[in-house]
């Protein structure tokens, strides 16, 4: 490979680190997209134009704007942040202008609430391109696989003689929290693809380690909860409160209390909870994010609707008014044997990786699964690849990936499957 592309990707993937934005606020993240893939020559739509908006979940317009303004004041011009209507993400096309598959490759690019270390050994503190924002980072290698997508990108347009067919490179927000690909998906954007890629870095597999998932990740849903009591005098009068402290509590010990299921694995956590106002008032106000998971879809619904049941009840009996948002959504990975054997083809080649049996014990969600059913269930193939890096825990403050080695791996994957699919042969 070109050490050109290995040395864009590692530039690209180093500016995006040091500006990580958390779901639906990436604007400067956008903006950095775009302007490289507008550079090529690609025709990119950016924002509301591919979202549907009625499948948007988890998008709190507040740090919507506060976003906007950051990114204007970061240097991001505002007649781009007025286009983008108040959403991010961006999708490039490309039509080599002969016949052939339309291929889709996907990239999330949002970042982790996360602050990332201040060991001086870890290598974005080394090198100086640690998080400039205390309290997000990209601890999830979401800031690879843009820079992995550009590069892809850049390939193409530079390979078009060899290249038939049609490509979209999907640059996805709001992948943590399970949120962007809904609405990507609703918006039809993959629904006449032929094929379909996406690959994260990581997981189980160590750095030179690749291998193609054929099913896994647990369904989950996310949950938003504001509980309303009413306040009164903690010490005059405090059988006129009821407390929606107290309702929040009772409620966070009974969602740990829901039944396991004998037909798979299931999770359940509390995550954040915030309640009251004052030592001596009743606590009138309560918030909780939380969320649960299930091995299949199934098992993710039996514990979603205890949920709601756990809320409706704790309703009745704390004298309260809970609201339960779904703020996020994601399934089980479908399988596609069809397209497992293409990619094991291409990445058997690729220098210098060891590739590993099919994995499918994925524990984490991943919201491209939305993507993949939408793309299979439309008569397309679609797959997802895993590439490692050594790492102690995603989501953890000293995540690294190794970008040097584990981004062309990646390049390698999904410019050689472009190859093996559109390639004139
Ligand atoms: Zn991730």
């Amino acid at each position: 490979m070109a050490m050109d592309f290995v040395k864009e990707m590692v530039e690209a993937r180093r500016c995006l680190h040091k500006r990580p934005e958390e779901g639906w606020t990436e604007f400067e993240t956008t903006w950095f997209i775009a302007k490289r893939l507008k550079a090529l020559g690609l025709q990119v739509t950016i924002g509301k134009a591919n979202i549907c908006e009625s499948e948007v979940l988890g998008r709190d317009p507040v740090l919507v704007s506060d976003a906007m303004k950051r990114a204007a004041a970061h240097g991001v011009p505002e007649d781009f942040l007025k286009a983008t209507e108040g959403y991010t993400g961006a999708v490039a096309r490309f039509d080599t202008g002969k016949p052939g598959p339309t291929t889709a490759f996907r990239s999330d690019i949002d970042c982790v609430l996360v602050r990332e270390t201040d060991n001086p050994e870890h290598l974005p503190n080394k090198l100086g391109f640690a998080s400039e924002r205390p309290g997000f980072m990209h601890a999830c290698g979401h800031d690879g696989h843009t820079a992995v997508g550009l590069a892809v990108a850049h390939w193409l347009v530079m390979n078009k003689d060899r290249l038939c067919g049609r490509f979209i490179l999907i640059f996805q927000p709001a992948e943590e929290g399970v949120r962007g690909a809904r609405a990507m998906a609703a918006s039809g954007l993959v629904d006449h693809v032929d094929y379909f890629l996406g690959g994260h870095v990581g997981g189980d597999a160590k750095l030179g380690e690749i291998a193609v998932m054929d099913g896994g990740f647990l369904a989950s849903t996310k949950f938003d909860v504001s509980i309303e009591g009413t306040p009164a005098h903690a010490g005059n009068s405090p059988e006129l409160g009821h407390s929606a402290l107290m309702a929040a509590c009772a409620a966070s010990l009974m969602i740990q209390g829901i039944p396991r299921n004998s037909h798979g694995e299931t999770r359940v956590s509390v995550g954040k909870l915030e309640a009251g106002e004052g030592r001596n008032v009743i606590p009138a106000h309560a918030k909780l994010q939380m969320e649960v998971r299930g091995e299949t879809m199934a098992v993710n619904q039996f514990m979603a609707d205890y949920v709601y049941d756990i809320f409706a009840g704790v309703d009745k009996a704390y004298r309260v008014k809970s609201t339960v948002t779904k703020a996020g959504e994601s399934e089980t990975l479908m399988p596609c044997p069809e397209i497992y054997p293409v990619l094991e083809k291409v990445m058997a080649k690729i220098p210098g990786t060891k590739l590993l049996p099919r994995v499918h014990s994925g524990a984490g969600s991943e919201d491209c699964a939305l993507f993949i059913r939408r793309v299979i269930e439309h008569g397309g193939k679609a797959g997802f690849v895993l590439y490692g890096c050594n790492h102690h825990g995603h989501h953890r403050p000293d995540f690294e990936i190794q970008d040097e080695i584990s981004l062309p791996i990646a390049f390698r994957i999904f410019t050689g499957f472009a190859e093996e699919v559109n390639g004139l042969k």
